[in-house]
Order: C-alpha cells, then structure tokens, then sequence
C-alpha cells in the first residue's frame, strides 16, 4: 500500500459492500420508488452485516472504523445504482454527534440501533425561513421541570418515516445570559404533537423527504444531546462526515451513470463501429472519469484528514471535495444520458432519473454557493460575502 491507496482492509470493504448490494441493484431501486416501497431489506442486510455502523465504536455495537470507512460502504452502494441518503444522516451525522458528544447512557440507548439500522435516526436543521442561513432557525426548546417543550417547523427532512427518532437542531434559552444557543435533542417521532408530511418530489428514490411540524412536543431532560453549553461545538462534528458522506454518495452515483454509459457506448452501433468509437461520445466520457477520480481522491484526503483528528484540515478537504463531487456526479448524469439518445430519457433504461438524482448533490446538505463562499473566505482570505 503506498500512501496513495486505501489499505487492503478497505478495498475488501468496498468489494464486500458492492457484492451485497449487486444483489438489489438499480432494479429493485426504482421499483421500490416507483411503488411506493421501501429499502428496508436492503437497509437491514447492510446492518446485519456490520456495513451501517462500520463507523460507530465497538462498544456500542459498531465496527469501530472511521468516516473514511462508512464513506467507502456509501459510495459504494451508490456505484451499484442504490444510493441511500440515509447513510449520510443516520451513522454519519447522527452516529458522529451522538459517539462524540452523548453521555454514556445515550450512547448505550441510541448506538447499537444506529449501527444495526434498527434504530434509524434523521437529522432535522433546515428550517422553511431560514434556509441555508441556519443561524436564523427559530425551533426552540423551553425548560419546562425537568422536561422540555420544542416548538418549530422542519423541512426537506430526509426518511422521517423510516426513523424511530430524529436529531432536531433548536435554540433553547442561556440561563445566565438569556440568549438562544443552538441545542440538540433527540426526539421521538411518534411523540404527541410531532407531524411529519411527505413532499411531493421529482427523484427517484424510495427515501422521502418531509415537513415537519413541531407542536408543543415534551421531552426528558435527557432528549438532550451531550453539554447544553457545547450546541454549536457539537453541531459542527456533524458537518465534516456529511460533507464527506454528501461527497461519496455523488461519486458513487457518478460511476454508476459512467459505467451505464461505457457499456453502452460499446455496444450500440448506427453507423460504423460502435457509438463510443466517436470521440464526441468517449471523450465526454473520459472527461468524467478524470473528474470522478479527482473528487474521489479529495474524499478519500477529506475521510483520512478527518479519522486523524485534523478538524481545520478536513473541513477545508470535506468542502472542496463534495463541491468536485457535486459537479462530476451532474456531468456524469447528463453525458450518460447523452450517450443514450432516446433511451436516455426513458424508464427502462433509468439515466434521466440521475439527473435530478445527482442535481441535489449540488443544493443538499451544503450548496455549491456556500462551499464556494467558505473556499473563497477561508482557503483564499477574501471578505466574507454574506
Ligand atoms: C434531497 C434533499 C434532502 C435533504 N435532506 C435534509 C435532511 O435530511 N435534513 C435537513 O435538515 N435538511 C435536508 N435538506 C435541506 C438542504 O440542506 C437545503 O435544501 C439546503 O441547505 C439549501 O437550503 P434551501 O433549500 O432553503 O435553499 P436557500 O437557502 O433558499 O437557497 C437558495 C439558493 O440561494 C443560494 N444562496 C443562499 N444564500 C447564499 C449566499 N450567501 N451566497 C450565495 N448563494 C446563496 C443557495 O446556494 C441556493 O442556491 C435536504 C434537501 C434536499 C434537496
């Protein structure tokens, strides 16, 4: 192994992951999309098998492994057409926070659920008026005893009806200086008062999103995640496996589309040889894959930055590379679509469902305008634009 390749141990984690999801593939997919189902089985099998919390500490049912790990059983379940975004959120988010910040007797309730995928749970921070500006969310958590009462309004929640619980980031009241500070509870979400409603939505994937509504919902004292004081701290830990998970679910995809492009493009003869024989069909496609490898080198930099313990330097890393990741994973999409003329457009071949597939990568769960405010900011010095 030179510094430049994964270890051996986790090139056979990708292999394992692939052969597991191979099995599903993009067939039972979209059928699972287009009738309303679910990929429970799937979700379960992956959990069984140790694949979902890869990344959660052994001692609470997990396989001990990092971000770099978790990212890798990401991407490749996208690669083989079965993208689940609910890795990105219930180990990778939700698993980080909780193994980081909870306190012993939240890792043992939460944990082993997340890590088996018995125990999926959502992560809920977009607000409909605040947007991208997560400074401005308005849920908020009022002392009540020794209970809680959140009040608030989510949206573009992914897999609320697939979880038990959702991490719900709200502001709650400073005792000694009364302003709100960013706090995290974990709540149920059959609790009395919290309606979740699915959004209509045009990708193509079982996985829903929704809105929720937040109503005078009572909690313990200990819905809340780890120090009231250390809200922020804790939601930052989050963000570096999103952004790194965000990255390998789009090259996932993007090698996905590519390989579905390749393919056809060997095959498919109208006038002389093969299609893929034009170089207005193969360089496009040679294009994509220089540029998926890049975003895939930067993922695997952001992953080993981040399991190292370098915050500073993987937050840089994590941005740069869901930015590359974002934009191979939309080129990919739409020359794949291109390489198959018309049957680029229908159900049975299934590549004009990427585009929106991969379009979200670059609005969800940082846009590309954010990433590229933070990389002219902090890696290049310029004033803050917003
Ligand atoms: C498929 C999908 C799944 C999602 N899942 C979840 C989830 O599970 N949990 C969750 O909490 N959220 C989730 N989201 C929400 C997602 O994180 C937000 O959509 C995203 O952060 C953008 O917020 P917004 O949609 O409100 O856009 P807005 O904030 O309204 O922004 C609109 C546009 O303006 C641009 N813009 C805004 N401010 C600036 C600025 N200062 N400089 C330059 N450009 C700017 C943005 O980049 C964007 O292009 C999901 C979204 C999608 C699409």
């Amino acid at each position: 192994m030179t510094s430049f390749s994964e270890s051996e141990e986790r090139q056979e984690l990708r292999r394992q992951v692939a052969r597991l999801a191979s099995k599903y593939g993009r067939e039972y997919f979209t059928e699972q999309a287009r009738s309303g189902g679910k990929t429970t089985d799937l979700w379960l099998e992956m959990g069984k098998n140790g694949y979902l919390g890869i990344n959660i500490p052994g001692a609470y049912g997990g396989g001990g492994g990092g971000i770099g790990d978790i990212a890798a059983v990401c991407e490749e379940l996208a690669a083989q057409g079965c993208p689940l975004l609910m890795m990105v959120v219930s180990p990778a988010i939700c698993g980080t926070v909780i193994a980081r910040y909870g306190t012993e007797e939240q890792k043992q309730r939460w944990l082993p659920g997340i890590a088996d995928g018995t125990g999926t749970m959502a992560f809920a921070i977009t607000e409909p008026d605040a947007g991208t500006n997560s400074h401005n969310i308005t849920t908020t958590a009022r002392r009540d005893g020794d209970e809680w009462v959140l009040n608030g309004r989510k949206i573009y929640i992914s897999g609320v009806d697939e979880a038990d619980n959702v991490l719900v980031v709200s502001r709650a009241e400073d005792a000694k200086t009364g302003k709100l500070k960013p706090c995290l509870f974990v709540v149920p979400t059959d609790a009395v008062g919290f309606e979740a409603r699915p959004i209509p939505m045009e990708i193509v994937s079982p996985e829903q999103q929704f809105q929720v509504f937040i109503d005078d919902v009572r909690l313990p004292g200990d819905a809340l995640v780890g120090d009231e004081d250390a809200g922020l701290v804790q939601l930052f830990a989050g963000l570096n496996p999103e952004r790194i998970m965000a990255a390998s679910f789009s090259t996932g995809l993007a090698r996905f589309a590519l390989g579905k492009a390749a393919a056809y493009a060997k095959e498919r003869t109208v006038f002389q040889g093969p299609i893929g024989g034009h170089q207005a069909i193969a360089h496009p496609l040679a294009m994509s894959h220089i540029e998926i490898e890049m975003a895939r080198l930067m993922t695997q930099k952001a992953a080993a930055l981040y399991d190292a313990g370098d915050d500073m330097g993987a937050g840089e890393a994590a941005n740069m590379a869901k930015y590359a990741a974002a934009e191979a994973a939309c080129d990919a999409a739409d020359r794949a679509v291109q390489t198959h003329g018309g049957n680029g457009i229908t159900q049975e071949y299934g590549m004009a469902g990427l585009l929106v597939a991969t379009r979200a990568g670059r609005i969800a769960p940082v846009s590309r305008e954010m990433i590229l405010n933070f990389v002219a900011m902090h890696s290049l010095g310029l004033p803050k634009s917003y």
